[in-house]
C-alpha cells in the first residue's frame, strides 16, 4: 500500500529541521515512548508505516529520516506512541 495523502505538488513544504529542533522531537518521542513502557507497534503495523514512508517525498532514505520532525524512520515506526507528522497524518 503506498502512500496517497500527498504528491510532490503538496502545498505543504516542511523544512528539514534544525538539530535543535530534533533533538526537542526526539526528547518528546523518547519520553512518550518510556511513560508508554516500550510499547512497540505489531510487526504487521511497522511494515505498513515503513512502507508508507518509503513512498512519502518527505523521506530521505539515505539518512533513515523524515524530513518533517527529523526522527528516525526505523525508530519512530516502530513506537506505538509515534505519529506520522504530516498534516494528513499518513499512518492513520
Ligand atoms: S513519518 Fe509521515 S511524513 Fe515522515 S516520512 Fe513517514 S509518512 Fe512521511
Amino acid at each position: 500500500m503506498g502512500c496517497n495523502c500527498g504528491n510532490k505538488g503538496d502545498k505543504f513544504q516542511p523544512k528539514d529541521p534544525s538539530i535543535f529542533k530534533r533533538a526537542f522531537n526526539f526528547g518528546k518521542a523518547i519520553t512518550k515512548y518510556v511513560s508508554s513502557g516500550l510499547e512497540d507497534v505489531s510487526r504487521n503495523e511497522y511494515q505498513r508505516r515503513l512502507t508508507i514512508c518509503k513512498d512519502c517525498e518527505h523521506v530521505n532514505e539515505v539518512f533513515d529520516k523524515c524530513l518533517i520532525c527529523g526522527c528516525k524512520i526505523t525508530m519512530k515506526a516502530k513506537w506505538a506512541t509515534e505519529k506520522c507528522p504530516h498534516p494528513d497524518n499518513k499512518w492513520k
